[in-house]
C-alpha cells in the first residue's frame, strides 16, 4: 500500500507551526488510541500512521528531509513503521510529562487488572552427537521460583486474607485530573498502592511472607527433538520463574550444545568421517567398518580406490529437525603412507617402484581438495 502524505495524515497544511503538529497528533493520537478502540485493527493502523508522521514532522532534521524527498528521503529513519512502546515512550513530550494512558505500559489492552509473569530461565544442554541425531530426554533439576503453596500466590495469610484495594477500587489504576498546556486533562496510571493488582493484602502469608513465591528444586523431563544442532533454543512454556505477588509463570529456555564426537564430525546434517586405508587395502580392495552414529557399518573398498574419494552412505547423517529427509555419512578416503619399512618390506617397494602401474594417472585420479572446494562456488 503506498504511504500516505505526513501532512495529509496529520490534516494539516505544509506549513504549519510546531505547535499546530502537535496539537494535530495529539487529536488523532487521542482519537485512535488503542486503549479507546479496542481490537480495532483499522483504529491501530491510523494510530501508528499518526505516530510515524509526527515522528518525522516534529523533527526539524527530518522533517526538512520529507519536504524535499518525501518518503523517499526518510530510509529506514521512520519507514519501517513504529513499533507501539516507542509511540508510546514518546507520549512524554506531547502531553506535558503526563501520559494519559500509562495504563498501557503494562502491555495489557483491558482495563482490567493485569497479569504480571514471571522472569525467563535459561539453560544450557550439552547433547552427544547421537543425542542430537535421535533426540533425546534429559531430566534436569531446576531451582526457580513456584507458587507459594499456603497461599496460592497472592502472598496473603492462607490465601483469603485479601481485599479489593481501596485506593483504586479494584481497577488497578487510578484517574487524576492534570494541568497541562492545553488544559485540563485526565490521566490515568497505575495504582501507587497496589501497583496495578487491584488487591490488598490484610495479613500476609506465614510461609512466604506475602512475596506469594518460594524457591523449590524441580525435576523437570525435557524432550529434545532429533535434528537439534548447537545454538537451537528450545521453550517450555511456564517454567520459568513464578512473579512476586502472583500471576503466570515465566519461561524455560534451552539452549543446545554440542559435544564433540571422537571420530565422526558434523556438517550440517551430514556426518563425515576419515578413514585412512592401508595402502595395499586400497591396491587389492578389502572391506572395512567405519563407526556411524549409534553402530558401525561396512563397506566396500573397490581394488584401485585412490586417496581423495568420498564414500557416502545415504541416510546415514542428522535427520532435518521438523522436517522429512536426512542427512548422509560421509566417508573421505585417505592412504596411509608407511613411515617405516623393514629391510623386507623395503625390498619389496623397490621390486615396485619402477612398475608401470605405479606411475601416477593423472586421468584416473580423484578430484584434488582445491577442485572438490572450487565446486562449491
Ligand atoms: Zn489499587
Ligand atoms: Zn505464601
Amino acid at each position: 500500500m503506498a504511504k500516505r502524505d505526513y501532512y495529509e495524515v496529520l490534516g494539516i497544511s505544509k506549513n504549519a507551526s510546531a505547535a499546530e503538529i502537535k496539537k494535530a497528533y495529539r487529536k488523532l493520537a487521542i482519537k485512535f488510541h488503542p486503549d479507546k478502540n479496542p481490537d480495532d485493527k483499522q483504529a491501530e493502523e491510523k494510530f501508528k500512521e499518526a505516530a510515524e508522521a509526527y515522528e518525522v514532522l516534529s523533527s526539524p532534521e527530518k522533517k526538512q528531509r520529507y519536504d524535499q524527498f518525501g518518503h523517499a528521503g526518510m530510509g529506514g529513519a521512520a519507514g519501517g513503521g513504529m513499533n507501539m512502546e516507542d509511540i508510546f515512550s514518546n507520549f512524554g513530550d506531547i502531553f506535558g510529562g503526563h501520559n494519559p494512558f500509562e495504563s498501557f505500559f503494562g502491555g495489557g489492552r483491558s482495563r482490567a487488572a493485569r497479569q504480571r509473569k514471571g522472569s525467563n530461565l535459561r539453560i544450557k544442554i550439552k547433547l552427544t552427537l547421537e543425542e542430537a541425531a535421535e533426540g533425546t530426554e534429559k531430566k534436569i533439576k531446576l531451582k526457580r521460583y513456584q507458587e507459594c503453596k499456603a497461599c496460592q500466590g497472592n502472598g496473603s495469610k492462607n490465601g483469603t486474607s485479601v481485599s479489593t484495594c481501596t485506593t483504586c477500587g479494584g481497577r488497578g489504576q487510578v484517574q487524576q485530573v492534570v494541568n497541562t498546556v492545553l488544559g485540563q486533562m485526565a490521566s490515568t496510571s497505575t495504582c501507587p498502592t497496589c501497583q496495578g493488582s487491584g488487591k490488598q493484602i490484610k495479613e500476609k502469608c506465614d510461609v512466604c511472607h506475602g512475596a506469594g513465591r518460594a524457591v523449590s528444586e524441580e525435576q523437570i523431563p525435557i524432550k529434545i527433538p532429533a535434528g537439534v544442532s548447537a545454538g537451537m533454543q528450545l521453550s517450555m512454556t511456564g517454567k520459568g520463574n513464578y512473579p512476586e505477588g502472583g500471576g503466570i509463570p515465566g519461561d524455560l529456555l534451552i539452549i543446545i550444545d554440542e559435544e564433540e564426537h571422537k571420530e565422526l564430525k558434523r556438517d550440517g546434517n551430514n556426518v563425515v568421517y576419515d578413514l585412512y586405508l592401508n595402502f595395499a587395502d586400497a591396491a587389492l580392495g578389502t572391506e572395512v567398518e567405519v563407526p556411524t552414529i549409534g553402530g558401525k557399518a561396512k563397506i566396500r573398498i573397490d581394488a584401485g580406490t585412490q586417496s581423495g574419494r568420498v564414500l557416502r552412505l545415504r541416510g546415514k547423517g542428522i535427520p532435518e529437525l521438523n522436517g522429512y529427509g536426512k542427512g548422509d555419512q560421509l566417508v573421505y578416503v585417505n592412504i596411509w603412507t608407511p613411515k617405516e619399512l623393514s629391510k623386507e618390506e623395503k625390498k619389496l617397494m623397490e621390486k615396485l617402484r619402477d612398475s608401470e602401474n605405479f606411475k601416477p594417472d593423472m586421468l584416473r585420479r580423484e578430484k584434488s581438495f582445491f577442485e572438490r572446494n572450487r565446486e562449491f562456488f
